[in-house]
């Protein structure tokens, strides 16, 4: 069974046909989700859906995306701060830098983000990371920015899951010296994604997640596609044929790894 560790089931690109989608994820094998949040009314949303599916749990959070909007029209994080209580909530998320589309001034990126950090700290939940590069590799480099961050707060030991990491090895390295998670998705199966390949081969499974990142980012086999749950098996398949594994055991590790981190007990059975 596997673990979407990454899905916005929320959205409004789901509404005509959310049941379906959680039909076809099951029938594939994918039987559990957390849904992350990119600002105040997504991470209200991610809550109100965890809410009503057992097998769905929430992040709530500011994307860096959304971060100056979100200081301009409500001036705090306080939603996010309240809504992180929630029962189904399992982290802040997803938070972090992007110089790709730097739709919001990096010192505002920075600051949101640290901010929530502190959100998780005092609500004692994990956090799933969005990091996006610019095109240069000296100015934006936006994961080694985001590293800085992170590293210099200790008590983030095991507590942070860099979602769609596209980082090279030595970045990945460093980041499981710490206990961080790896999420791996649809661009794993990209012909240009190469550093991605090696850290999917390279990297000890204990340290990786499975997500889908749907609507976005679908497999090779069906890009240009709206992205959903059920396709996680590309990602699976891709990985054991790096790693000379079979998928159950890519499922069985991934799976496991997903519920430790997010500190869900197992005894839901699905
Ligand atoms: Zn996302």
């Amino acid at each position: 069974m596997f673990f979407d560790t990454h899905a916005h089931l929320d959205t409004p690109v789901f509404d005509s046909d959310r049941n379906e989608v959680f039909e076809r994820a099951q029938s594939a094998g994918v039987t559990r989700f957390v849904n992350p949040a990119f600002d105040t009314v997504s991470s209200a949303r991610a809550c109100a859906l965890a809410e009503t599916r057992p097998n769905v749990w929430a992040a709530v959070g500011v994307h860096p995306n959304d971060a100056d909007s979100v200081i301009k029209n409500e001036g705090c994080l306080c939603d996010i701060f309240r809504l992180a209580s929630m029962p189904k909530v399992v982290a802040i998320g997803e938070i972090g830098l992007d110089y790709h589309w730097d739709t919001s001034p990096r010192q505002v990126q920075s600051n949101v983000f640290i901010e929530q950090l502190s959100i998780a700290r005092k609500t004692n939940l994990p956090v799933i990371i969005h990091c996006r590069n610019g095109v240069s590799t000296t100015t934006d480099n936006a994961l080694e920015d985001l590293l800085a961050i992170l590293f210099d707060r200790p008590w983030l030991e095991s507590r942070v899951l860099l979602h769609s990491f596209a980082g090279d090895l030595d970045q990945a390295r460093r980041a499981i010296g710490r206990g961080y998670m790896l999420g791996l998705g649809g661009p794993l199966t990209y012909p240009k994604s190469l550093f991605t390949r090696d850290v999917a081969q390279y990297v000890p499974l204990e340290y990786i997640v499975l997500e889908t990142d749907a609507p976005y980012l679908p497999p090779q086999k069906v890009r240009g596609k709206r992205n959903e749950p059920s396709y996680m098996p590309a990602v699976a398949e891709k990985i054991s044929e790096l790693r000379a594994i079979d998928i159950e055991e890519v499922a069985r590790v991934t799976t496991e790894n997903a519920l430790r981190f997010f500190g869900i007990g197992d005894g839901l059975v699905l």
